[in-house]
């Protein structure tokens, strides 16, 4: 129908013109239904406190390149399909600094390659070590089932690590309905595309039905970018960077001012809640509800 014909009259049947008030609204589609599946990051969200699994593995792929990084340096662009984040941790100015004293140049692409094929064999040695549900997982994916929410996965490890990983948390009781690896999709966090995915395999939509969980900034953008609900995860995950005994062992104020930074960086994001964990996810389902009741869109 052209547009002129679709203005011509409105609901009472009396013609309209551009000097009649209903002209001034438009009337949009939106979204009351339920919430119909959530999909979870993988490490520093349903298992890995702290999310260390990547991150040494990435300090000793630089060690072989002769280049010393921190932990906290490996830890920035977490979430990221994991070649890119190994070039981007050559990035950092700090890091490109010294990648430069030592080798004379910036690191090249072959470079990149050759570390991210030194890192596959030394992450897959390593990470059933990593492979513990956090604590609250379980509790949450039963909550989130007896909502009949499906669940969805995302996550930076290849897909011949991820086949690991699943094994792992199957063998503890964790089994989503989909998940999708930063190797499936034409690029990983923070496009969306791994969020849409599993939206198509779980045969879910719209977006505004879905809320997406991570530990990272990058989970943040890959949520918001799909459209759907985002929540972080400041506690758990790569923000603080921290397994349970070391978060044990820090003064509370100390705990307290990390946690408030890493909900401030989350916030900034644009995630739409923080919170410390994915025990806590459940509670706020019923907010995201009544927000979707009242019209409101992620
Ligand atoms: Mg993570």
């Amino acid at each position: 129908m052209p547009p002129s014909a679709a203005v011509a009259y409105h609901g009472t049947g009396v013609p309209t013109d551009q000097n009649n008030p209903i002209m001034d609204f438009r009337f949009q589609r939106s979204y009351r239904g339920p919430l119909r599946a959530v999909i979870l990051d993988w490490a520093g969200t349903t298992m890995d406190y702290g999310c260390y699994a990547p991150a040494v593995v990435f300090v000793k792929v630089y060690e072989r390149k002769g280049v010393p990084i921190s932990v906290a340096e490996a830890r920035v662009p977490m979430g990221a399909h994991k070649k890119v984040h190994i070039r981007k941790i050559a990035q950092l100015p700090a890091v490109a600094e010294r990648w430069a004293s030592r080798h004379g140049q910036p690191p090249t692409e072959a470079d990149v390659e050759a570390m991210f094929q030194d890192f596959i064999p030394l992450q897959l040695a390593c990470l059933a070590d990593y492979a513990d549900l956090i604590p609250g997982t379980l509790e949450a994916v039963r909550a989130f089932r007896e909502r009949g929410l499906k669940i969805g996965s995302t996550t930076g490890y290849t897909g011949e690590m991820m086949a690991l990983l699943q094994a792992e948390a199957k063998h503890r009781g964790y089994e989503p309905d989909a998940t999708v690896c930063a190797t499936d999709v034409p690029a990983g966090r923070p496009e969306p595309w791994m969020c849409l995915q599993n939206a198509q395999r779980l045969g879910i939509y719209p977006m505004e039905a879905i809320v997406k969980v991570g530990d990272t900034l990058p989970d943040i953008e890959e949520g918001l970018n799909a459209g759907m609900w985002t929540i972080g995860l400041a506690k758990t995950g790569n923000e603080l960077g921290l397994n349970e005994a070391e978060i044990a062992k820090l003064a509370p104020d100390t705990l307290n001012a990390r946690l408030a930074t890493a909900t401030q960086r989350m916030a900034q994001t644009g995630a739409h809640y923080v919170v410390d964990g994915i025990a806590d996810v459940p509670a706020i389902l019923d907010d995201i509800q009544s927000r979707l009741a009242r019209g409101e869109r992620p």
